[in-house]
């Protein structure tokens, strides 16, 4: 294990055996509670039995087919699905390995397409501090969380952020939800202003904030805003579900619970639900057919992409997720799972905020509860708790960097779509103890 090069480069890490349902096994024979799903990634949990057969029998047939020269079935079918799931004008699907060349590939479509329409003077981006994504130079550029972006200075791409839509600290005592909304969406406009339409291209932005904030959701009315005002200014709109979408927060597309279309939609993670590495830009037909008519090819590839074991795991993933009706699931256990930690953790003095959507659910960590005040990162909170949870056998998500990309701590659960009462009951009382 030596050899591998992790990214906490002193932590000596468990080695992992094998998994079943929600649960994963190290070498030792320790019992973990996979509250988390690694990171929002095991939405059918460990050893699901027709994302293996799938994958077995594409090895068997045709691992491998480089794009250059061929389609295949797999990613024809993934792509059908996930456009069907989708409300028009969602109509192409460009497949990568994860997230990050997931959110590189959607920038770079941004930037191709208004080439492609004689607008080259839009190449600016817009986004949210509090985001995360990816870790790659451009995804880092619009990502908003300081402390992962500081070593890496200068960024790739010319990024301009705004405030995230973050009630729990920023909605006013008396101000209506609808009124906070649009206050913080029109940021978006003052910004465009100030900086000049022509140079905008896109505003990036997570529907529900995952690791960087702890599940933080938009209030009503937000993204509605957000959109008009993109309308307004050409300027396109990129949502980021990689974490948030394929189901995870009650709605395939996270999205949809918005009312609004995007122009451009990365997902990944729990499209291979952990089984393979897989991502994707979902692309409206005017970014398509502007790059199709225009010079008709789009500069942007990956050897790996829309590789048929990677597609035949998603596809099983996500009919697996329509026809076993777990969407419904994910509601049903997430509202329980939200009111069993309000019930079990809201008294404790440290537990500032608990929120998200379906089953993704964000704890926030405060030093003090009345004034809000954040923990600092040099608190270690998370690292603290996520210890502790391991010792107990809970995998949970620990992050910093909450309040101004930098201090404040939060937990995030995101753990399988099949996960019984029983299991949510172990979760909470796991997590309480750790706590
Ligand atoms: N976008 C979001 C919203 C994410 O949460 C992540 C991963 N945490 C990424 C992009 C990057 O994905 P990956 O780690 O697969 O490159």
């Amino acid at each position: 294990m030596t050899n591998v090069f992790h990214r906490h480069c002193h932590t000596k890490l468990p080695c992992i055996a094998s998994g079943e349902g929600v649960y994963l096994y190290d070498q030792a024979g320790k019992k973990y509670l996979d509250g988390c799903g690694g990171a929002a990634v095991s939405n059918l949990g460990h050893n699901a039995s027709a994302v293996k057969k799938a994958i077995i029998n594409q090895v068997e047939t045709l691992p491998f087919a480089h794009t250059a020269f061929f389609t295949n079935e797999s990613s024809e079918a993934l792509a059908t699905l996930l456009t069907d799931l989708a409300p028009d004008p969602l109509n192409h699907v460009y497949f990568v390995s994860g997230g990050s060349e997931a959110v590189e590939s959607a920038l770079k479509m941004a930037r191709q397409y208004f080439v492609e329409i004689g607008e080259t003077s839009k190449t600016q981006f817009i986004a949210r501090r509090q985001s995360y994504h990816g870790n790659t130079l451009g995804a880092l550029a619009v990502g908003g969380n300081e402390w992962r972006r500081e070593k890496f200075r200068p960024l790739l791409a010319d990024v301009h952020h705004i405030s995230p839509c973050y009630a729990y600290r920023d909605q006013l005592e008396h101000e209506s939800e609808l009124a906070y909304s649009h206050r913080v969406a029109d940021q978006l406009e003052a910004k465009i202003l100030e900086v000049g339409a022509d140079n905008i291209m896109a505003f990036v932005a997570e529907p529900v904030v995952g690791a960087t904030a702890g599940a933080l959701p938009a209030t009503r009315g937000y993204f509605k805003r957000i959109r008009e005002i993109c309308d307004k200014y050409n300027v396109l709109l990129i949502l980021d579900e990689v974490m948030c979408g394929i189901g995870r927060t009650g709605s395939f597309y996270a999205f949809e619970q918005e009312q609004i279309v995007p122009d451009l939609v990365t997902v990944a993670k729990g499209l291979g639900a952990g089984y393979q590495a897989i991502g994707a830009v979902v692309a409206s037909d005017k970014i398509y057919n502007a790059i199709a008519d225009g010079s008709g090819f789009f500069q942007h590839g990956h050897t790996f992409m829309a590789h048929p074991v990677a597609c035949a795991a998603a596809l099983a993933t996500v009919n697996t997720i329509i026809n076993e009706k777990l969407l419904e699931t994910v509601v049903v256990q997430g509202q329980k799972l939200q009111a069993k930690l309000k019930e079990a953790l809201s008294w404790l003095p440290y537990i500032g905020d608990i929120r998200g959507k379906g089953l993704f659910i964000g704890i926030e960590l405060v030093a003090d509860k009345v004034t809000k005040t954040p923990l600092s990162a040099d608190s270690q909170a998370n690292k603290v708790v996520k210890q502790i949870a391991m010792n107990n056998g809970l995998m949970c998500y620990p992050m910093s960097g909450t309040i101004n990309g930098r201090d404040g701590h939060h937990i995030l659960l995101a753990p399988p779509f099949i996960i019984t009462d029983e299991q949510l009951d172990e979760l909470v009382s796991k997590l309480k103890t750790s706590l």
